[in-house]
């Protein structure tokens, strides 16, 4: 395991032009913390797990991956390399999957251990088989991404960015493309994950889910911290009025 704290980020700021999406976040994730994010849409919750994975730069405060320090640049540009390192260590899990449709799942799974790990093509075989086989879609691994259900992408989305050996693993409303009947099977995994002791940081509307897994739930509201506190606290007795209206109408 790695020394330092997984994730510390102080005082956040982001603005896209005139629009201030983020206003001053804070947030520590511990070695196998799973914190759940939840708020409105447009409150920034996504804007929020982009930071922590560079795919957006930010303005101002600091993120700390393990102790290293995100650079944004002298002109707010993402330091490619960087980029690169931290993404190795923190995946993330899309709305959307974002498998490869071009490549099996097989491939999929692959790909990044082989090109961007150095692996060894047999080994990152073996290992993707592996992964398969705990998301439960080793059947489908010469099918490509289209010939799968939605809940059965969304694990092999999973599956693949298990193939990196994170250390964090971000997940953006993993189970909101989903048909109701596809949510389960996805939650199911991550549920496992958690009781992995993987540290992981959740954006869902899935209340329940949130409620059992978390160690420690944030409402993000107009880009700031409301809420936070035990799954207990922000479900049970929220101090904060809108919260409770949120959390009262999510259920
Ligand atoms: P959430 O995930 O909580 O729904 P987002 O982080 O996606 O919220 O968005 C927060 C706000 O930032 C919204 O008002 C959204 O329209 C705006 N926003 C997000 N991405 C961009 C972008 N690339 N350019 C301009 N505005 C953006
Ligand atoms: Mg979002």
């Amino acid at each position: 395991m790695t020394a330092g704290t997984p994730i510390v980020v102080d005082n956040l700021h982001k603005r896209f032009d005139r629009l201030e999406v983020l206003k001053g976040i804070s947030l520590r994730a511990e070695q196998g913390d799973v914190i759940s994010i939840i708020g409105s849409s447009g409150s920034g919750k996504s804007t929020f797990l982009r930071c922590i994975n560079l795919l957006e730069r930010y303005d101002s405060g600091s993120i700390r991956i393990y102790g290293e320090a995100l650079k944004v640049g002298p002109k707010g540009r993402i330091d490619n390399r960087q980029a690169d390192r931290i993404r190795q260590r923190v995946g993330m899990v899309f709305q959307s999957f974002n498998l490869w449709s071009h490549l099996t799942i097989l491939e999929n799974l692959i790909e990044g251990p082989v090109h961007v790990l150095g692996m060894k093509r047999s080994q990152a075989i073996d290992k993707a088989e592996a992964l398969l086989d705990k998301v439960g879609i080793h059947d489908k691994r010469a099918h490509y991404p289209g010939h799968l259900s939605g809940g059965q992408q969304q694990r092999a989305a999973i599956a693949r960015a298990l193939a990196m050996d994170p250390d964090v693993l971000l997940f953006d409303e993993p189970t909101s493309a989903l048909d109701p009947e596809l949510v389960g099977e996805v939650l199911r995994v991550m549920r496992g994950l958690a009781e992995e002791r993987r540290t992981m940081i959740i954006v869902t509307h899935e209340m329940r889910f949130a409620r059992d897994v978390s160690s420690k739930v944030v409402f993000l509201h107009h880009g700031r911290v409301e809420e936070e506190g035990s799954p207990e606290q922000v479900f049970g007795d929220p101090r904060s009025e809108r919260c409770r209206q949120f959390v009262s109408q999510a259920f």
